[in-house]
């Protein structure tokens, strides 16, 4: 995967796993309460340990509040990880006032289930940097906590980071799956499967998305028709007529840009959107290729060609009918030409 395609895939992951992990997280700031219960046992009252459990509600809140407000992903894993860390920081307050410390150990094990969670929305050199941060909390900890039982804590704390990183390894690998699976039904979504061109469904994704805002250049739009089609179909059979279709789709994806956009609009019509392409030069580029078809001497059948061309002015549904009206004069006035309005 290149970088673009690897920050899709950690942006798709994000948003597939963020509804579980927030739950998740939510889960963890209520246990990490109830935690209230064993405190009592150990300490044999609540309220040593009423503030440290309850200031997870502060983080919890603060979490909300951001991820309502921002939705991208680096927010949205730092959040994550703030609250987590939040939790593991109200603990290690917790704890200290505990009478006795020896079950920390325990609760961090614990926290290893937080980190495997938020883990499902991370990248593993964030999953990394969390681990070094959570071990560093322990240690530093130590300073005034005194854990009776430090090594003990790290001798545990090494496998469970171990499982945390090698759990994500096995996720990642699964959803590698669905994220490939899920990028073949994108496409075949958009692209017409006699042609293999563009389909509608794309139109309508760069009308709803306002895709062409970000072409800084010119933008023309070309409606190309085939001329007596249905002559084809009847003189020469349905199957002939698809190979046209086919020829004259895969000529088009040929003679275009990479970032173009062909799309067959309807039956033997399609819909050419030409980026940082003026008008005029968008009528020379479909002059000439309407003239290669005229002259072809590989296609099923013989036929023409008649275009409509177009400026894009940036109001799409209006562009489609300025370039559908050149079609239609291009038609009126004798087929096989270029229109442009
Ligand atoms: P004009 O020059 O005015 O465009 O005439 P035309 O015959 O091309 O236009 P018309 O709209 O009358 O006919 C279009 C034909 O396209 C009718 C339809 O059978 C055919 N067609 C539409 N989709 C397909 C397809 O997927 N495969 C085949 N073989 N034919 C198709
Ligand atoms: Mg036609
Ligand atoms: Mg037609």
């Amino acid at each position: 995967m290149n970088k673009d395609d690897l920050e899709d895939f950690y942006q798709t992951k994000c948003d597939y796993y963020q509804n579980y992990v927030g739950i998740s997280l939510w889960a963890g700031v209520i246990f990490s309460i109830t935690y209230l219960f064993s405190d009592y046992l150990l300490n044999g009252s609540y309220l040593p340990t009423l503030i440290p459990r309850l200031s997870v509600l502060v983080a919890l809140l603060v979490f909300v509040i951001v991820t309502h407000f921002f939705k991208n992903r680096a927010i949205t894993v730092f959040m994550d990880y703030f609250l987590s860390h939040c939790i593991v920081l109200a603990t290690i307050w917790a704890i200290y006032h505990l009478e006795d410390r020896i079950h920390a150990s325990e609760g961090f094990i614990i926290m290893n289930l937080l980190f495997i969670t938020v883990g499902f929305v991370s990248r593993p050199r964030e999953i990394a940097i969390s681990t070094f941060i959570f071990w560093m909390e322990i240690l530093i900890s130590n300073a005034f906590n005194h854990y009776s039982n430090l090594d003990i804590i790290f001798a545990l704390e090494i496998p469970c980071g171990l499982a945390v990183f090698c759990s994500q390894a096995l996720l990642m690998l699964f959803y590698l799956d669905h994220y490939r699976i899920r990028q073949k039904l994108e496409l075949a979504m958009i692209t017409d499967p006699l042609t293999q061109v563009y389909n509608r469904h794309l139109l309508e994704k760069i009308v709803t998305q306002n895709a062409l805002k970000d072409v800084t250049g010119p933008v023309a739009i070309a409606m190309l028709d085939i001329d007596y089609f249905k002559q084809v179909n009847d003189e020469y059979g349905h199957y002939t007529g698809d190979l046209t279709l086919l020829y004259i789709g895969q000529k088009l994806s040929k003679g275009t840009h990479a970032n173009d956009y062909v799309i067959r609009y309807g039956g033997e019509e399609f819909v050419i959107i030409l980026k940082n392409c003026d008008v005029n030069n968008a009528c020379a580029r479909m002059e000439q290729f309407r003239r290669e078809i005229e002259s072809a001497t590989d296609t099923p059948v013989p036929f023409t060609i008649s275009v409509g061309v177009s400026r894009y002015t940036g109001d799409f549904s209006r562009s489609i009918q300025n370039v559908d009206h050149a079609l239609y004069k291009a038609k009126n006035t004798g087929r096989n030409k270029v229109v442009v309005v």
